[in-house]
């Protein structure tokens, strides 16, 4: 079966277990970035599913909801009045128009909610989302999901067909620049497998806010 693979992380994510009983501490925000269509949205999806320990932060949005999408469970669509309000208040943690179409952003507060309840906290945005985070949080874990190959990307965006033509050819042309993002973030995890992605991407959270438990209690290496 195939498995998705996950690139040695650059930052100092280790694989122990927290104490048991051990008091809750703020958690490491984990921020999933990667290309257009390499599957982003597939994986967060999954894990919301099937990993009920794990929090992932529901994005406001100016786009209108697909078929089968619900309010406040895919994101929160909200006009263009209300997105511009949430900024002006400072209510969100990073935004970015996304595609030169519609955009989405974090809100603050229940991130930093889930933070300080110790949860294991997942945000599955963009790359300009995942670059202002990088400034205002530099302690998160930054995971870039990659595609097996760029062959397998393309195959992707056209087999989802969602996108016109044109619409296909600058989302291509994007993702050649987002591809050579990579090396600014922490960790690599290849998504050839949804399970095995979602699995991998789990396993890294876990270990990191593990890692930063031990940290805090100044408990040894
Ligand atoms: P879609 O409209 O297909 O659900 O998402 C389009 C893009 O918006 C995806 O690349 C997704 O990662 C990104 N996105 C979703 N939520 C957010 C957010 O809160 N902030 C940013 N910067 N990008 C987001």
């Amino acid at each position: 079966m195939a498995s998705a693979s996950t690139r040695l992380p650059r930052s100092s994510v280790s694989l122990s277990n927290a104490e048991p009983g051990a008091r809750p501490t703020r958690s490491r925000l984990t921020v999933l970035a990667g290309p257009t269509a390499v599957g982003k949205g597939t994986v967060s999806a999954y894990i919301r599913d099937t990993r009920p320990e794990v929090w992932i932060s529901v994005s406001v949005t100016t786009r209108p909801p697909r078929p089968g999408e619900v309010d406040g469970v895919h994101y929160r669509f909200v006009d263009n009045a209300r997105f511009d309000d949430m900024i002006a208040r400072d209510e969100l943690l990073e935004w970015a128009l996304v595609h030169g179409s519609a955009r989405y952003g974090t809100p603050r507060q229940p991130v930093e909610k889930a933070l300080h309840e110790g949860r294991l906290a997942l945000l599955e945005i963009d790359l300009q989302g995942a670059r202002q985070v990088k400034e205002s949080m530099p302690e998160a874990l930054f995971v870039f999901l990659a595609p097996p190959s760029w062959d397998e990307l393309v195959r992707r965006l056209v087999e989802r067909g969602t996108e016109s033509g044109d619409e296909r050819a600058r989302r291509l042309a994007t993702a050649v620049v987002e591809m050579a993002a990579e090396k600014e973030f922490d960790a690599t995890v290849v998504n050839t497998e949804v399970h095995a992605a979602a699995t991998e991407l789990v396993a890294l959270m876990g270990s990191a806010t593990h890692r930063r438990d031990r940290d805090l209690s100044g408990s040894g290496p």
